[in-house]
């Protein structure tokens, strides 16, 4: 039996041991040699402008991916929505004196006539439909069946993804979706909406082009594909909106009025890059037709290698403090590639992902916003562009709103209340239309 003190005694010495390992790791650590700290970059003045858009238009996608209780196999199935909320920034100013509601335009926006709210429920791994359809196909046609319905007022998504992926002449070549079949059919040509393998036959749908279907799989869950419907859709309806606004004229008087505020990159990731050449070409379209007025399209990023980037470089050594007030900072390639995403090719950061590019701005009441923004008419790659047009805008619209920022409750209350139903007859291209 040992005394009552002798396992503390040991541990004590065991203690101290280790307290003399460290210490005499200590004594060989170069004292030091912790990294200088990176200079600032030049983080340059904005000015604020007097000409605020008079409107926002906010999209957002959420998904949620479940379990269906009490079933084998594993048995799994998602929710997508896509919230789009429009926002009279004058009112929004004032949103302090006013009742939580008083910030949106409920009229033009309010859900219709069942009050749904925008969501479209998508089958999981091992869902099999009523009619026989196998979990993956079952998957694969309610988005094509998203996609042939959804609209705002013009074209359908579907329409809008036909444009985006290009003329036949570009057709696009996917995996057989029929597991059992090699082949690599092209995606329906333009005007169609299904087509067929030559090979095996099977039906290939328009979506297929998006290719979520490919890590679609009843062995694991899918919240992956059904996440990559979800960022695929917030791109088209974005997309699905600028195309049908820019087609009538009051539309593209409108256009110059409203800023189309995205959460998260904007950006393509994955197989759904495949759209970004045709959004950056739409945009330098769309933008051409508004002159002199221009497109502001711009989201707000807030977690990610840029984000941390920008918020250890802004320790000064209390955090947040060092990044002047009132500056604003649009890094380049070169200093993307250094500091922050090392490339393992030559290609320029985001060349075939990205259509917006990174701007940080410290604002004047000291918040540091991380924004993506759009520069439709300047040549890829963006970060190698001169500064572009809208800049000052943007950074008043998003230092005026808060958009970037972590604390912006309106706009998440506003999206809170004013989903619109994804399979709406509502003509929302018509009421923004009417921007002021
Ligand atoms: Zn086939």
């Amino acid at each position: 039996m040992p005394y009552p003190n002798e396992r503390a005694g040991f541990f004590a010495v065991r203690d101290l041991e280790r307290r003399q390992i460290i210490e005499a790791f200590g004594g060989q650590l170069e004292q030091g040699s912790n990294l200088p700290r990176d200079p600032l970059p030049a983080f340059e003045p904005f000015r604020q402008t007097n000409n605020l858009r008079s409107t926002v238009v906010a999209l957002d996608g959420s998904s949620i991916y479940h379990r269906i209780p009490a079933r084998l196999p594993a048995t799994e199935a998602g929710v997508i929505s896509i919230s789009i909320v429009q926002i009279n920034v004058d009112q929004l100013a004032n949103l302090s004196q006013l009742p939580e509601s008083g910030a949106i335009d409920p009229v033009q926006l309010r859900s219709t006539e069942d009050g749904r709210t925008l969501q479209r429920a998508l089958p999981g791994r091992n869902a099999r439909s009523v009619d026989g359809k196998m979990s993956r196909d079952w998957f694969r046609s309610s988005v094509q069946e998203v996609l042939e319905t959804a609209h705002f007022g013009g074209e359908t998504l579907a329409e809008t993804l036909h444009a985006l992926l290009g003329n036949t002449n570009t057709q696009r070549t996917i995996k057989c979706p029929n597991i059992h079949c090699k082949s690599k059919p092209a995606t329906p040509s333009l005007g169609q909406m299904r087509s067929r393998c030559k090979k095996c036959d099977s039906e290939i749908f328009l979506s297929d082009a998006l290719r979520a279907q490919e890590i679609f799989s009843d062995e694991e869950p899918c919240g992956d594909a059904h996440g990559r419907i979800r960022h695929a859709l917030e791109i088209l309806c974005l997309m699905n909106l600028l195309r049908g606004l820019a087609k009538i004229k009051n539309g593209q008087a409108a256009l110059g009025k409203i800023a189309f505020v995205l959460d998260g990159p904007l950006a393509a990731f994955s197989t759904i890059a495949v759209l970004q050449s045709g959004i950056l070409r739409e945009l330098r379209r769309i933008e051409e037709l508004l002159s002199p007025n221009h497109l502001l399209v711009m989201s707000a990023v807030k977690t990610g290698a840029f984000v941390q980037h920008f918020s250890e470089l802004d320790e000064a050594p209390e955090p947040d403090s060092r990044i002047p007030l009132g500056t604003a900072f649009l890094p380049d390639n070169d200093y993307i590639r250094e500091k922050i995403v090392p490339g393992t090719t030559d290609q320029p950061w985001g060349r075939t992902t990205y259509f917006g590019r990174p701007l940080v701005v410290k604002t004047y009441d000291g918040q540091r916003l991380f924004l993506n923004l759009a520069q439709p008419e300047a040549d890829p790659p963006l970060t190698d562009a001169p500064f572009p047009v809208v800049l000052n805008e943007a950074i008043t619209i998003a230092e005026h709103l808060g958009i970037g920022h972590h604390e912006f409750l309106p706009l998440r209350r506003a999206h809170a209340k004013a989903a619109i139903p994804l399979q709406m007859g509502k003509a929302i291209i018509e009421s923004l239309a009417r921007a002021k």
